[in-house]
């Protein structure tokens, strides 16, 4: 199995908690799609050499926000991949996109297209708390959401994931139990949660430095999350991953890759790939990106992984599921030295609630030990 990623870079303007790289240049769109489309040129060799008879199954176009590109303008992404790539045996195509874009006319080209079928969308509802909604500069309020979410459905694209921001600035749990409960009744196959986080250089960091926010309290956040794992277990969804729930059957195949190491191929400015034991990673800059790629060059730079970096990354990548980490799997992976070490570190460096061990060799994190999940990772890895 083998993903494919392309990151569409454009957002019309900036979310207050994003550090993600979008830019508002629309301008560049045609001059990006060509470099994408040199992109897969250039590097489909060397990803069909590093994959061999493995098939591309899941393509997931991310972002920024790639519902700013039109349906036509994916797809033409889409029929550039396929003119380098067999992608007969492809079971979900992802697109993200933000409420505000999905119209009726959006979805309904986004889902009369020829060639691109897109069987899955991830939709940035993020909450129905209309005031927060406004502090994070969202472009969308709780109602367009929901209406948004109901025309998707309408035009046949079920498969939802829906995106949720809890631990925000005064939530309580009953204000997330709202939140759930929407979320919900729009029956999607999977959500994801994520905590609010205050990331450097955001909009919602500078507003906590000038005193017009306060983050919830820890102890609040713990109890939230307590909240919404337990509501969204009653409701069907299983936590297979730290932030990602999905009813049975629909956990994402394309993130499923990033956690269980499957190779994938990130195009696109800022994309990361993982291939060939190794990572790389494209230009943070959309102009440069394009340049690069219009003067015929590769823009992806290899980070030239150690074996420590392999095994730090398998650590974390397994940890972070519900599957947990197979200890038979680190030994074949990464030879006695480094399955001894896992299993000394567990052992004397990791109090025992934090994580469960089935006897069977599958070592996971405990609910406990999810909360701390960072300070587990730094007793396991390799430094
Ligand atoms: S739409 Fe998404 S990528 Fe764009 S600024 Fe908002 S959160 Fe960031």
């Amino acid at each position: 199995m083998a993903g494919i990623y392309i990151h569409i870079p454009f957002c019309s303007s900036k979310c207050a908690y994003c550090d993600f790289y979008s830019v508002p240049a629309f301008e560049y769109k045609a001059d990006y799609i060509k470099a994408i489309k040199k992109e897969v040129e250039l590097r489909a060799p060397e990803f069909k050499k590093a994959i061999g008879a493995e098939p591309v199954t899941t393509i997931y176009f991310g972002g920024g926000t790639p519902s700013a590109l039109s349906p036509k303008e994916l797809q033409d992404i889409y029929i550039a991949l396929s003119e380098f790539f067999d992608l007969s045996q492809v079971a979900e195509i992802t697109t993200e996109a933000n409420p505000d874009d999905l119209t009726d006319a959006y979805i309904k080209e986004l889902t009369t297209l020829g060639k691109l079928h897109v069987n899955r969308m991830s939709i940035g509802t993020q909450t129905f708390n209309n005031q927060m909604l406004k502090t994070f500069r969202r472009r969308h309020n709780a109602e367009s959401a929901l209406q948004a979410v109901k025309r998707v459905k309408e035009h046949g694209i079920t498969n939802l994931s829906l995106d949720l921001i809890y631990a925000y600035p005064d939530e309580t749990e009953d204000m997330l139990h709202d939140d759930i409960e929407k979320l919900t009744s729009l029956s999607p196959t999977h959500i994801s949660a994520y905590q609010l986080t205050y990331e450097p250089n955001t909009m919602l960091t500078r507003l906590v430095k000038q005193g017009e926010i306060k983050p919830l309290a820890e102890n609040d956040c713990v109890a939230l999350y307590f909240h919404l794992v337990k509501h969204l277990e009653q409701a069907g969804f299983a936590q297979y991953e730290i932030s990602n729930f999905s009813l049975p059957g629909y956990e994402s195949k394309h993130n499923s890759s990033y956690w269980n190491m499957t190779p994938y191929l990130g195009l696109g400015p800022s994309a990361h790939s993982f291939y060939s034991d190794d990572r790389m990673h494209n230009p943070t800059s959309l102009t440069k990106y394009i340049k690069v790629l219009l003067d015929g060059i590769n823009p992806a730079e290899a980070e030239g992984l150690t074996k420590q970096e392999m095994y730090n990354d398998f650590v974390i990548t397994a940890l972070r599921t519900r599957r947990g980490l197979d200890t038979t799997e680190l030994k074949t992976r990464f030879g006695s030295t480094f399955h001894d070490y896992f299993i000394k570190q567990t052992e004397t460096r990791v109090p025992r609630r934090l994580i469960e061990n089935e006897g069977n060799g599958i070592v996971r994190l405990t609910q406990e030990g999810i909360l701390v999940s960072d300070s587990v990772f730094t007793e396991l890895i390799w430094v």
